[in-house]
């Protein structure tokens, strides 16, 4: 039995799964089908909120009112975690890779709309981003307050329950089914919704195999990276786990020319699934992913999904990321 930490209840679950009916059509013996993590919430949509569910919960038990974090000028993570804390009435301090931008669009105007503090590191001061978060943990000190940290992603051995759980609720919705993927494929981004995923799969003896797609460094990162919060998560919960049975599978080849930098394939796949099923990826994350997804299925038994059935491909989110990009899409 799995042994479950505090978590606040803060996303709409479960989250429905779809069949991609006429998407689906162009493969022969495969059906894709989509677990609709972007329906987590309207404004906190997307993965983070099932990590923050377990980090915030942890920050509340530890009498903190404050919560800091840290991503991408576009990061969806630090959008979820702006929004959170306004609903539970703790103060949010963003620290964000890039300049202030002229124009506060998409998930950063959210974080501005949401009373979060924002403080901006140029990317060649990026590697100091945790020593900010420290000062300004010891300067609300001084103002007799507590702040938490969560980093990037929420990716650590807390935020590793969200998916986890999420496991969880996939497990439920393949016997409600009567279906069992071969392929469960997920973007990977800071490692921790694929983490979360195989832990969980592993202790539910799921025999779906988790398989990630990578959206910034490679796949010898992601090894590295889950072994190793795998490890912190055993310690800090006394959790008992074979982490030799973990198969960390991250297909890469689909990141393109860096991280949230999509070259002309991405924006028109996004587009052609919302004509052909009316669902919206994004170009830094679940475009990418799914693009990967798709190209290794045309390949067939020489791809990275080779048998597949079935397919689930975890929506994670993005879809604000979507208009500060709007530019790049090609409409007549
Ligand atoms: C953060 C994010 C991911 C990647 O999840 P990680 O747990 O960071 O690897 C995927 N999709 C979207 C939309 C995200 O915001």
């Amino acid at each position: 039995m799995i042994k479950w930490p505090a978590r606040i209840e803060l996303a709409q679950l479960p989250t429905p799964i779809t069949k991609l009916e006429r998407f689906s059509q162009r493969f022969k013996d495969t059906t894709i089908w989509i677990k609709r993590d972007e329906l987590t919430g309207t404004e906190v949509s997307g993965n983070k909120i099932r990590k923050l569910e377990y980090c915030i919960a942890e920050a509340q038990n530890q009498s903190c009112d404050t919560l800091i974090t840290c991503g991408g000028i576009q990061s969806n993570h630090c959008r979820a975690t702006a929004v959170l804390g306004a609903r539970l009435g703790m103060k949010v301090h963003l620290i964000l890779r890039g300049e202030k931008p002229d124009v506060l669009e998409g998930n950063l105007l959210m974080d501005y709309l949401c009373g979060a503090e924002v403080s901006y590191l140029s990317q060649a001061q990026w590697s100091g981003h945790e020593d900010l978060a420290s000062e300004l943990q010891a300067r609300c000190v001084s103002q007799g307050k507590k702040a938490f940290f969560i980093p990037v992603g929420a990716s650590d051995e807390v935020g590793l329950w969200g998916y986890i759980k999420a496991s969880e609720e996939l497990n439920q919705d393949f016997l409600d089914l009567k279906m069992e993927p071969e392929y469960i494929v997920t973007a990977t981004g800071s490692g921790g919704t694929q983490a979360g995923l195989i832990v969980g799969t592993e202790l539910l003896g799921m025999r779906s195999q988790v398989v990630a797609f990578n959206v910034s460094d490679d796949a010898a990162y992601f090894e590295k990276k889950i072994r190793g919060d795998v490890m912190l998560w055993k310690q800090r919960y006394n959790q008992e786990f074979d982490e030799s049975k973990m198969k960390i599978k991250t297909v890469e080849g689909y990141l393109g020319a860096g991280y949230g930098v999509a070259g002309p394939e991405i924006f028109d796949g996004i587009a052609e699934l919302a004509r052909i099923e009316g669902i919206f990826l994004d170009p830094v994350y679940t475009g990418k992913a799914f693009h990967g997804m798709v190209a290794e299925l045309e390949k067939g038994d020489a791809g990275a999904l080779s048998g597949a059935k079935n397919v689930v491909f975890i929506h994670t989110g993005g879809l604000f990321g979507v208009f500060p990009q709007q530019q790049n899409f090609r409409l007549a």
